[in-house]
């Protein structure tokens, strides 16, 4: 039996993306509660009746939250221009090593605008 489980995480930071015109809103020093989404995939364990215990999901994310949490994206290394897009990728790189069955991360920068990053292909 093929499951997927779906965990949601919270972080507060400022950022600022450079790479915009000056005059674009995002170039200027804002903040974001961000909205993470944690997802794993694969067979579901017949005896125990589940994939995996969320609480490992929790335990393999919160170092990479605490770098997160309460800090200034850009001053953080690797998200030097911290668009949602590159916050995914980031996270997917610390994560995976950490929890092979992840199938895919969500950034959602406001209650309407998310991004999916599925890691690259045979990655
Ligand atoms: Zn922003």
């Amino acid at each position: 039996m093929k499951m997927e489980l779906r965990k949601t995480f919270q972080f507060e930071a400022a950022h600022l993306l450079p790479k915009l015109p000056p005059a674009h809103k995002c170039r200027r020093l804002h903040g974001h509660s961000f909205q993470v989404e944690i997802v794993v995939a694969g067979e579901c364990d017949a005896e125990l009746g589940w994939l995996m215990d969320y609480a490992e999901i929790s335990k393999a994310f919160k170092p990479v939250w605490e770098q997160l949490d309460h800090h200034y994206l850009n001053e953080v290394p690797g998200l030097e221009n911290p668009t949602s897009e590159v916050i995914a990728a980031w996270i997917w790189k610390q994560l995976k090593p950490r929890l092979a069955l992840l199938t895919e991360v969500v950034v959602a920068e406001t209650c309407t605008a998310r991004c999916v990053y599925r890691g690259e292909s045979g990655g």
